[in-house]
This record gives structure tokens, C-alpha cells and sequence, in this order.
């Protein structure tokens, strides 16, 4: 029997490993223009950071870990998001010498969930972080920012909610409200809800059970039990998205899934997906910095997942020819002369793989079209002797012929190579 894969473990095959990378490349290209230098966090932490920055009632920490002891007897876990490890680093590091820091990252992030289509347990995230600006511009700002990402990257459709979850001055009160509130209606809750109600309520309103969903529909909203702070930032982060020309619906149940927002919490829903339908999530951690030992320091972040853009852009047919030619020779003679041709090309920076099959020209254009090419180049006999190639684009069907000396430069010009 052949060994496969851990389910939720996927392995990324080359197409779409070239969509991934596409969808990396416009990420940096355009957190760059805002700012963000990159930083790069080990994939294990100490258990530890997990447990003081997402917090001990939530879903991840309760049963979502990839925990494990060490040979030595740490407990250590893959970590299941990345801000905490950046925090970790920004602290360790003294980052926080410089005023404002914005930092991205990029990579997998491991969590124990049900496996289903857009939910894996292990998956990749582009985050980024603006650590050490309290204004809610840098909020609205970041919003602008990844909403002008999925313009570029072509992911239609995405909708923006945001609400606020007040900070350390206004949440209890909002606790206790909703504590009355729930216990009023303690029948209708999960086991979950029903035991995290007193130390956490909040979850109740993340909780994707329907019994849940239906008991907390009226649930105070927390955007009404704003402190003045809480509330002047809120009013500040919409009108700010308003001049950005950024639309921003206010979802009053949105909690988020981890303990340290403050303020401003967001999520980007995209529709296609199904159930796991938010590409990108965040908010602001104002608490985080000096929760885990670090000096005073109002922070801002997102999360954005991959496979799901990724899923997307496939529906949306994103998916476009890759950037990548196929030299198809007709007969020893082309062979020969296509090795120093092939050379040529290559050195202008075309991508080029040569079909070394025998068989029909359809049969070899067919292959060229299976591996998703964008151009075919055929060197016929007739061709060879007018120091010609026949240029093929998969895309269109339409050709030319080509001599040599500009074939590099009309396929490097061409539109999306
Ligand atoms: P969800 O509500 O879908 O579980 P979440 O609130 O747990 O999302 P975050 O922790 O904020 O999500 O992560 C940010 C983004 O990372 C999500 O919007 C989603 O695109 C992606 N993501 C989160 N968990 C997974 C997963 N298990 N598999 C694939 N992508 C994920
Ligand atoms: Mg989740």
C-alpha cells in the first residue's frame, strides 16, 4: 500500500503553486508601496505564547493546537496564527524603539479543524502588522490597503464588515450585559457556550452552532456599550474608509475568534466559497504588546488565507495560461538548432521547455495545452530554412512566424506574460 498524504495536509502542485506565487508577489508589491518590510518567525513556539496572547477560552487554544513536548520536556506548538510569533519577535528584538514598525509575513499556520473545502488544518496566511500607531487612519488605512490588494489580484465580490470590541475601560460592562443576557437563555447554548459563559460570553456570538446562532439574534450589541474613546475611534475609522471611498457594512455580532482585539475588528467575506467564506480578518490589539511583557503599544493587523483566494480566483478564471512557451521541433535538424535557440531565449528571461515526444503535431499541441502554456513554438523544416519559428498562442489560437531575433522580445511583451 502507497503512503498519501495526513488529511488536511495538501500537497500544492505546480499550477496552483504558480497561482500561489502570484498571489504572493502582487501581496508584497503592494504592502511594499504602504510600507511593510517583511519578517520571518519560526513555525514552532514555545505553547506558552499561544496561551497568553490568543487566550484560554477560545476555540484554537481549547482544541485546535498542534501541541507537543519537546525531547527535552518544553511544550511547544505549531503555530496556529501568525501576530503572537510576530509580537514575540517585535518585543524580543526591541523593534518598539522605532515609532511606528509595519511588518508582513508570510506562511503556514497549523490548527486540528474538520477538514473541508477552504478549511484545512494546515494553511497558509499572508498577514501584515502596524505595530506602534494608535490613529484609527492606520486602521482604515490597512483596510484600504488589503481591499486595494484583492482589486489587483482580480478577487471580485469582496465585502468588508467591521465592528468594535471596545478595550479593557468598556468591555466588562458589555460582559455582564451580555451575561444577563445569555443566562436568560441558558437552555438554548451549547455545553461550550454554556461553560466559557461567565470567563469569556463574548464566544457565544462566534459560536457556529445553530441553537447558538438563533439564542444570541438579539443579543445587545457590543457597538452600543462603547466607552467615549471606543466610540470617537469607531466613528473616526468609518469616516476615514468613507473619504477612502471604502464601503464598510457594521456587523454587530462579529467578535472574532481570538482574545486580544481591541477596538476595530474586520472580516472580508467573498461569496463562491461556501461556508468558509472570509478570505482576510483582523483588527486592532492594543492590549497585545504589553500583555506579553512588552512596553505600551496600540497595533493593527489582518490575516488573509491563501487557499481560499486561491479557491477564488479559480471560480473567477484567474487562472490564466502560465507565463511559459513550448519548443515543439519537426525533425532531428530543428532539434539541433532549437538548442542554441532555446539558449538564446532563455538568456532574455523567456520560460521555454522543449517537447521531446514524438507523435503528430495536434497530439504534441495537445500536451502543450494540458501543462496550461501560453504559447507554442513550432520549428518546422520550412521555417528552418527562413531562420523563422511559428509562434502559436494557446490563448487566442491565432500564429505567426517569427524571426528568431524577435521572438524573445514579442512573447516578453506580450499582455499577462
Ligand atoms: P473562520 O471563521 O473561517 O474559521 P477564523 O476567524 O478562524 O476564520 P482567522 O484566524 O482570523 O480566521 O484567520 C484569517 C484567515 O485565514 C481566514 O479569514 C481564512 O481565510 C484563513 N483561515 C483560517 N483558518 C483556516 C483554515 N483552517 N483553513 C484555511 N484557511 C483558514
Ligand atoms: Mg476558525
Amino acid at each position: 500500500m502507497s503512503i498519501t498524504a495526513i488529511r488536511g495536509f495538501n500537497d500544492i502542485l505546480p499550477e496552483e503553486a504558480e497561482l500561489w506565487r502570484r498571489i504572493e508577489e502582487e501581496s508584497v508589491n503592494v504592502f511594499a508601496s504602504y510600507g511593510f518590510s517583511e519578517i520571518k518567525a519560526p513555525i514552532v513556539e514555545r505553547t506558552e505564547l499561544f496561551l497568553r496572547s490568543i487566550g484560554e477560552t477560545t476555540d484554537i487554544v481549547e482544541k485546535e493546537m498542534y501541541t507537543f513536548l519537546d525531547r527535552n520536556g518544553d511544550s511547544l506548538t505549531l503555530r496556529p496564527e501568525g501576530t503572537a510569533p510576530v509580537v514575540r519577535a517585535y518585543i524580543e528584538h526591541r523593534l518598539y524603539e522605532c515609532p511606528v514598525t509595519k511588518l508582513y509575513y508570510a506562511g503556514p499556520m497549523f490548527r486540528y479543524e474538520r477538514p473541508q473545502k477552504g478549511r484545512y488544518r494546515q494553511f497558509y496566511q499572508i498577514g501584515a502588522e502596524v505595530l506602534g500607531d494608535a490613529s484609527p487612519k492606520a486602521d482604515a488605512e490597512t483596510l484600504e490597503m488589503l481591499m486595494r490588494l484583492f482589486e489587483t489580484i482580480g478577487l471580485k465580490g469582496a465585502v468588508l464588515q467591521i465592528n468594535s470590541l471596545g478595550c479593557p475601560g468598556c468591555r466588562p460592562a458589555y460582559k455582564e450585559l451580555l451575561y444577563a443576557f445569555l443566562l436568560e437563555r441558558k437552555e438554548s447554548l451549547c455545553v461550550n457556550c454554556i461553560r466559557r459563559m461567565d470567563t469569556n460570553p463574548l464566544r457565544a456570538l462566534d459560536c457556529k452552532n445553530p441553537g447558538c446562532i438563533e439564542a444570541t439574534k438579539d443579543a445587545p450589541p457590543i457597538a452600543e456599550s462603547l466607552c467615549a474613546d471606543c466610540a470617537g475611534h469607531f466613528r473616526a475609522v468609518q469616516s476615514t474608509l468613507g473619504r477612502l471611498g471604502i464601503e464598510a457594512s457594521i456587523n454587530k455580532r462579529m467578535v472574532r475568534g481570538l482574545d486580544y482585539y481591541t477596538k476595530t475588528t474586520f472580516e472580508i467575506t467573498a461569496s463562491g466559497l461556501g461556508a468558509q467564506n472570509a478570505v482576510a480578518a483582523g483588527g486592532r490589539y492594543d492590549g497585545l504588546v504589553s500583555g506579553l511583557g512588552g512596553p505600551e503599544t496600540p497595533c493593527f493587523g489582518f490575516a488573509m488565507g491563501i487557499e481560499r483566494v486561491a479557491l477564488l480566483l479559480k471560480e473567477n478564471g484567474f487562472l490564466k495560461r502560465r507565463p511559459l512557451s513550448v519548443f515543439i521541433a519537426m525533425g532531428d535538424e530543428a532539434e539541433l538548432k532549437g538548442v542554441e535557440l532555446l539558449r538564446e531565449w532563455r538568456k532574455k528571461g523567456i520560460r521555454i521547455v522543449e517537447d521531446f515526444s514524438e507523435g503528430s503535431l495536434k497530439s504534441r499541441m495537445k500536451r502543450a495545452d494540458r501543462i496550461r502554456a501560453r504559447y507554442a513554438l513550432i520549428l518546422g523544416t520550412d521555417e528552418l530554412r527562413h531562420g523563422e519559428i511559428t509562434v502559436k498562442d494557446m490563448t487566442t489560437a491565432g500564429q505567426e512566424r517569427l524571426k528568431w531575433e524577435i521572438v524573445a522580445d514579442r512573447i516578453s511583451s506580450a499582455e499577462g506574460y
